[in-house]
């Protein structure tokens, strides 16, 4: 088999070591004789899998008790709706920081539902940076301040999160939950599609402060309510137990990586060594995110035109480089390099970025 190196940027590498392992009990879930795919999700071997799960995210994450692990279906896209569905009483504004197309498209959703506000964008400048936190433009009636924490078109992140006291913080983390510690209690509700950095898509992770829980229930569908799935611990109705199951071997697998601290690490080094490649470059190859903006996850460049981007593509492509083809909404070059993606495809992409370099 041929060696690929996988930048996609979601759905995205997941670690081999999870594979091999779901790969060896496919047939035969822990002696049950029986696929995990194929438990009730009412028994106790699936329940042993699931409440994992939540047990490992919240010693991994350090998560106070203050707060309920979920598991959702509709992706990250439907929490888009849920959190104006849930939040947005009459009367109160959904404020929303843009970074980028999926910020955009939360304040979408938003829209159609009540009022909303923009506390700040960096869309003038192609979204190239993050604003800076004292220039946030608040309303005493926000019903919560919505960010993205990590732009994975665009290749910016937050460095660290705004203090945010007069409404809850809501955080789309899609792109680079678990990629980082961070303090939990800045924030009302964290969501995150798992498609990036824990596990298949599938599932949606929320992270959400029990005290929410029961804000304007009675105007919500119930399988649309956060309280439905917190009260019956995600298992209201059938969960995507499969992808679950993934969850929570990727979860043991960042616990056996070090933990968050260590994942950290190993995700700064992975990304300098491309940085650096831009860095180092003489303006060959150009990072789109302003250096203090720049996203450990998604790493965006371009060359000097469009036509030698194809041309580094195709090249790459040819090599067994997978997923390098920047979001068509904004062309150039993308590397997503997730907790996931081996330091050995970041060398690998280095290398052929430098020896590109010298020869065009
Ligand atoms: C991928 C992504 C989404 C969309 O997630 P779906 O699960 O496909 O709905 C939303 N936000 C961010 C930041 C993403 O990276």
């Amino acid at each position: 088999m041929t060696t690929v190196y996988n930048f996609n940027a979601g759905p995205s590498a997941l670690p081999k070591q999870v594979l091999e392992r779901a790969q060896a009990e496919l047939t035969n879930f822990n002696g049950t004789g029986m696929s995990v795919m194929e438990l009730s999700h009412r028994s106790k071997e699936y329940e042993a899998v699931h409440q994992g799960a939540i047990d490992l995210l919240k010693e991994l994450y350090n998560i106070p008790d203050q707060y309920k692990v979920l598991f959702l279906q509709g992706g990250a896209s439907l929490q888009f709706s849920m959190i104006p569905l849930q939040f947005l009483k009459e009367g109160k504004i959904g404020n929303y920081i843009l970074t980028g197309s999926w910020s955009e498209k939360a304040l979408k959703e938003a829209k159609l539902l009540g009022e909303t506000a923009i506390a700040a964008t960096t869309k003038e400048g192609q979204y190239k940076t993050i604003p800076d936190a004292s220039h946030l433009q608040f309303n005493e009636n926000d019903a919560y301040v919505h960010l993205t924490s990590n732009n994975t078109i665009y290749g910016t992140q937050w460095s660290s999160f705004p203090d945010i006291t007069h409404a809850p913080l809501i955080a789309d983390m899609s792109s680079d939950i678990l990629s980082r510690p961070i303090n939990i209690e800045q924030f009302g509700l964290i969501y995150a599609g798992a498609q990036k950095n824990l596990g298949p898509s599938g599932v949606t992770v929320a992270i959400v402060r029990e005290d929410l829980l029961d804000t304007n229930v009675d105007q919500v569908p119930t399988v649309l309510r956060y309280k439905t799935h917190a009260d019956a611990n995600s298992l209201y109705h059938t969960p995507p137990t499969f992808s679950i199951y993934m969850l929570q071997q990727v979860l043991t697998w960042v616990k056996e990586q070090g933990g968050v601290e260590a994942i950290q690490a190993l995700n700064e080094e992975k990304a300098k060594l491309i940085y650096d490649a831009i860095d180092e470059s003489n303006g060959f190859y150009k990072g789109h995110a302003e250096k203090d903006a720049r996203s450990l996850m998604n790493i965006t460049f371009n060359l000097p035109t469009e036509e030698d981007n194809k041309k580094f593509l195709a090249k790459a492509k040819e090599l067994g480089f997978i997923g390098l083809n920047g979001h068509r909404s904004v062309g150039g070059c993308r590397a997503s390099t997730y907790n996931a993606v081996p330091i050995e495809a970041c060398l690998a992409l280095r290398d052929l970025m430098d020896s590109y370099r010298k020869h065009n």
